[in-house]
């Protein structure tokens, strides 16, 4: 077991683990100076950010600190996204049959018509 010592632990994207991280200004990670932002046209998603750099990694990202909400939102939006791939995946090939399907009973009916026995109602 690694001993950890000080500072704040956090969950490094690099090393898919529990790490020692330093918060840094975000500029120095090439992002905008500020902590306080909002994404345009989304003003209720006010958030914190910030710089982080793993101690065990040299790996350097930027977070944001958000209401728990939004994370509750993202992973429904998530699922919700998730479903509607797996639907319209389904009804876009169970459209290639219905256009399959159509396409053999025009063709049967062309034979038919080329048939004296059958008459076109009009
Ligand atoms: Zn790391």
């Amino acid at each position: 077991m690694k001993v950890q010592q000080g500072g704040t632990q956090k969950w490094c994207p690099n090393c898919k683990e529990t790490q020692v991280v330093s918060a840094v200004n975000a500029s120095r990670l090439g992002a905008p100076s500020g902590q306080r932002w909002y994404k345009v046209d989304h003003e209720d998603i006010q958030y914190f950010r910030r710089g982080q750099i793993c101690q065990e990694c040299g790996h350097e990202w930027l977070s944001a600190e958000v209401p728990e909400a939004f994370l509750d939102e993202l992973v429904e939006l998530r699922v919700a996204l998730r479903d509607i791939k797996l639907h319209a995946e389904t009804y876009s090939r169970q459209s290639t049959l219905a256009s399959q399907s159509l396409e053999k009973l025009s063709t049967s009916l062309s034979v038919l018509r080329a048939l004296d026995v059958y008459k076109a109602e009009s």
